[in-house]
């Protein structure tokens, strides 16, 4: 064996392991929705969609996808708008633009079939190596290794490799693995049995290991080691951004919303106006009347008192919104980019999570209001 971190391939059996996560995955995996058939574009869309996000968050917009999306046609027509509201929520948006980028590509160049060979699926917009392995694997039966976080953290442990998987290139290390594990009598059960384990047994703070299919073959286990494993450096603390937002009605009752940059973060999604807040010896509504007047050339009463304050948590940032209400003096030139909705519009347009609860909080106290 060329790779040391591999050394322990050689100790394995390995039709015995592949026969025991195997049969293990066939009778004790989840019913999922995009589980039902082995349909590319389900498979696909669900493998975006379980990037970053947990499997009980996407089983509910999947559902809700597929009901507007049926087909790899239907999705490629969708304009970006449509498309960002059936994502609304799941956040990381740049997976659905580039999904939907890809789906056009696949409809317009490959007749509307999802690739079968990695090299093809690889050119597509937001496919990489395990997304690719995925849908080889799952839906044309390829045996393609699809080497995720979960799947090294169940493998650094059945053979001890003690690689850093916060490093990309770790991942060669754990493809080279599996190329070695997979059965090519069934790759799709045994890359989603080696999914499976890491989601409901081998988990990273308690795995099950007396409950576990392969515990005969685990390295780690019998040396009692499963929980120094895998080896993950940490990452870098996000950043920390204090932000000021208004939600502003005008006097017929209409609310501001404006569009984001076309690029970056949560690009092309609606929000309510808001600003960085540069320090925090100045009011907060001053610095956001003085932003909207020099941004927008908005003049408006924003209220001292402040309606919420919301925390959004990104990988590399974290939002703390001060949320004021006020009122618009001065009448808006709508743009584009820059609409006054009346409420019920509102759900019309895609908003990213925390703005989604500025609203929230903003009807909430609506309703108190009306009601006292
Ligand atoms: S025996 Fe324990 S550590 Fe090893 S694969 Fe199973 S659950 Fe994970």
């Amino acid at each position: 064996m060329s790779i040391p971190s591999l050394k322990n391939l050689e100790n394995i059996h390995i039709q015995n392991f592949q026969d025991d996560l195997i049969q293990w995955f066939k009778k004790s995996h989840r019913q999922l929705p995009w589980r039902i058939n082995r349909d590319p574009y389900r498979i696909w869309v669900s493998e975006i969609m379980l990037q970053q996000t947990k499997v009980d968050t996407v089983i509910p917009y999947f559902e809700k996808f597929m009901k507007s999306f049926p087909t790899i046609e239907a999705f490629a027509e969708a304009n970006e708008d449509t498309v960002l509201k059936a994502w609304e929520g799941l956040g990381y948006y740049s997976r659905v633009r580039n999904l939907n980028t890809a789906a056009k590509e696949v409809v317009n160049i490959h007749a509307g079939k999802v690739p079968h060979t990695l090299d093809v699926l690889l050119q597509l917009k937001g496919i990489g190596p395990y997304t690719a392995g995925a849908i080889l694997s799952i839906a044309y039966g390829v045996p393609a290794p699809a080497v995720d976080g979960n799947v090294m953290r169940v493998l650094s442990r059945i053979l001890i490799i003690p690689d850093d998987i916060a490093k990309p290139a770790t991942r060669k290390i754990f493809e080279t693995a599996v190329k070695q594990l997979i059965s090519h009598e069934d790759p799709s059960a045994f890359n989603q049995g080696l999914m499976e384990l890491g989601a409901l047994i081998c988990t990273p703070t308690s795995p099950a290991c007396l409950l576990c299919p392969v515990r005969v073959h685990c390295h780690a286990y019998h040396q009692g080691i499963e929980m120094q494993l895998p080896v993950k450096s940490k990452k870098k603390q996000p950043k920390k951004v204090q932000l000021i937002a208004g939600i502003l009605r005008n006097e017929e009752g209409k609310i501001l919303i404006r569009k984001r940059e076309n690029e970056g973060l949560l690009a092309n999604l609606w929000e309510f106006p808001n600003c960085e807040r540069p320090n925090q010896y100045m009011p907060s509504h001053f610095i956001l009347t003085d932003y909207l007047e020099n941004t927008h050339k908005i003049v408006s009463l924003v209220q001292p008192s402040k309606l919420t304050e919301v925390k959004h948590v990104f990988t590399h940032l974290i939002w703390n919104v001060h949320v004021h209400v006020g009122e618009l003096k001065n009448a808006v030139e709508e743009t584009t980019h820059l609409k006054l909705v009346s409420e019920d519009e509102i759900a019309a347009y895609a908003f990213p999570v925390a703005h989604q609860k500025m609203w929230d909080s903003y009807i909430e106290m609506k309703t108190k209001v009306e009601k006292s």
